[in-house]
């Protein structure tokens, strides 16, 4: 059977989700597929800054001021995902005052509100940082939860009528007299594809975008950019801290949550190795070293995990490691580009301009359908994000649901999912409940990317028994609580494999012993 929507979103990354979110909010029929689950592209797998722009301010005034514009625009509508922590930028006896200079000016120059600082004043603030820092510039940094974004958008988009269908596989575009009139794409555990057709197909596929494209007959030229980041068991700083010098390696550490994040690197990899991404031990041995300029006690901080991630970059002309190549929003319009009606594809820019880049694909989408609507997403709050602070006498599992969903919180029956599942980050019954049937959780890693289980101190180690109950509990099919343990512990053990000494070690072997029958 075919189904018939007004625009289609191929990628379910926090671009894609967004994207599916205004079409929804405008009135559009609205159906966005995604081969995995919500957040496995880069959006998963990044720094969680959410850029005031300073980071760019000389290198991409446009990109700073659109990093700018979108931080404000965030920190309003979407309060439930945002950290409000601010950020320091760092000079260090080897890097140059002089740039200092030209930075704040840039910020100036971009709408950026930088203010240098003293270096006692910066020890004041944040004591972490490296004593031998001879300037400091504040800025308006903040830390984002990508996956809480991403959610907060794809609840939206469904409580305005869009369809979310996760574990689709889009395989082939349905092409009518040269037009692109829909996708074919294979639902996960099925033998052959379903039809979908609709008036605009809109290609949001990160660094997949490419190979969509060329299935369509266009040709856009990507640069894979390979980040890799690794993740401290504390919060060792309260706020971003940068290094004021020109971008590169390990000169950014963002604190989420319980966690801290050092990254990254920027590494040009070829396109065939994009669904395979890890961290090396080579890259977290520079990432280390460069990560105690920044601040000191990361030399003595237990690193818990390793990550890496593909930078969705389009070429804008020149090679290199992918911090020379545009950074910026890219929208093409196929039938003005390239005599490919019905396609348009939206790529490039950032986790913090997702939801800029989500309007002007819109926009795109809207003008080709002579549709007249607004975007509201600048104004209405997601999900979770309307005014919702945790009351006095509400009790203290329940404010730390507030303090990830936000208002979503009330949806949660914690009459019945009162318990403790993850102690490290204080998830209830509750709040799986509620991720299974909101967020069609499907096993423990989706269960991680949407409520944070796991992701704590302990990685798991001590609740991921309870958890695999619970959500199979939950799902009711307790015959496969043995696979969601076997299936998590493969998923951590390959972000541990690169950080395998000291106390990680030790914990690696002591979680080895005690799921010894599910490994
Ligand atoms: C290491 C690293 C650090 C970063 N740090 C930051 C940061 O701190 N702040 C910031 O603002 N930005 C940051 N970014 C950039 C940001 O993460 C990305 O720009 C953003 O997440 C891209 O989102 P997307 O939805 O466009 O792509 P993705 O998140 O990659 O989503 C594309 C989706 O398409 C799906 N897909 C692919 N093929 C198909 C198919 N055939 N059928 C159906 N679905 C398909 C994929 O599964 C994927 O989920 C970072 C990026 C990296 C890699």
């Amino acid at each position: 059977m075919t189904q018939e929507f007004d625009v289609i979103i191929v990628g379910g990354g926090v671009t894609g989700a967004a994207a599916a979110r205004d079409c929804a909010l405008r009135g559009l029929r609205t159906l966005l597929l995604e081969r995995g689950d919500i957040c496995d592209g880069a959006s998963g797998r990044n720094h969680g800054l959410l850029h005031s722009g300073a980071r760019y301010a000389v290198t991409d005034p446009e990109g700073a001021r659109e990093c700018i514009r979108e931080n404000q625009i965030l920190r309003r509508v979407a309060s439930s995902c945002v950290e409000p922590c601010d950020g320091l930028f760092i000079t260090l006896p080897e890097d140059s005052l002089e740039y200092q200079d030209r930075f704040v000016q840039a910020c100036r120059a971009a709408g950026i509100a930088a203010e240098p600082i003293s270096p006692e004043e910066a020890l004041r603030l944040e004591p972490a940082v490296n004593p031998a820092l001879i300037g400091a510039v504040k800025v308006p940094d903040a830390s984002v939860d990508p996956f809480r974004l991403t959610d907060a958008n794809i609840i939206d988009a469904v409580r305005h009528g869009a369809t979310i269908l996760k574990f689709h596989t889009v395989t082939e575009f349905i092409k009518e007299k040269g037009r692109i009139a829909g996708v074919r794409a294979l639902p996960h555990g099925e033998s052959g594809p379903l039809e979908f057709r609709a008036r605009e197909v809109v290609l949001a596929a990160g660094i997949w975008t490419a190979e969509l494209a060329r299935s369509a007959g266009v040709r856009i030229e990507m640069l894979p950019s390979k980040g890799a980041l690794i993740i401290f068991g504390h919060r060792v700083a309260g706020m971003v801290i940068n290094r004021c010098r020109k971008p590169a390696n390990a000169d950014i550490l963002v604190p989420g949550d319980v966690v801290s994040v050092l990254g990254t690197t920027s590494d040009k990899v070829p396109l065939d190795t994009i669904d395979d991404m890890h961290a090396t031990p080579e890259e977290v041995d520079l990432l280390l070293w460069e990560g105690v300029q920044l601040v000191p006690a990361l030399a003595s901080t237990r690193v818990i995990r390793a990550y890496a991630g593909v930078r969705p970059l389009v070429m804008a002309g020149g090679e290199g490691d992918g911090r020379n190549v545009s950074r910026g929003i890219v929208v093409l319009d196929h039938e003005l580009r390239d005599g490919v009606p019905g396609l348009i594809t939206i790529t490039g820019g950032k986790l913090t301009t997702s939801r800029l880049m989500a309007e002007l694909v819109t926009d795109k989408v809207c003008e080709k359908l002579g549709v007249k609507a607004p975007c509201r997403t600048a104004l209405d709050p997601l999900p979770g994000s309307e005014k919702r602070h945790p009351k006095a006498e509400e009790p203290y599992f329940k404010r730390a649901a507030i303090g990830r969903h936000g208002s979503e919180a009330d949806r949660m029956d914690f009459k019945r999912g009162r318990e403790i599942i993850c102690e490290c980050e204080q998830v209830t019954r509750a709040e799986i409940a509620w991720a299974v049937q909101t967020l069609g959780v499907r096993n423990i890693s989706d269960l991680r990317r949407h409520t944070r289980i796991g992701m704590g101190t302990c990685q798991g180690s001590f609740c991921i028994r309870k958890v695999a109950r619970v959500l199979a509990e939950e799902l009711g099919k307790p015959e496969l609580e043995r696979d969601f343990i076997a299936d998590y512990l493969q998923e951590r053990w390959k972000g541990m494999t690169p950080v395998l000494w000291g106390d990680t070690l030790r914990e690696a072997e002591y979680m080895q012993t005690m799921h010894r029958d599910e490994i």
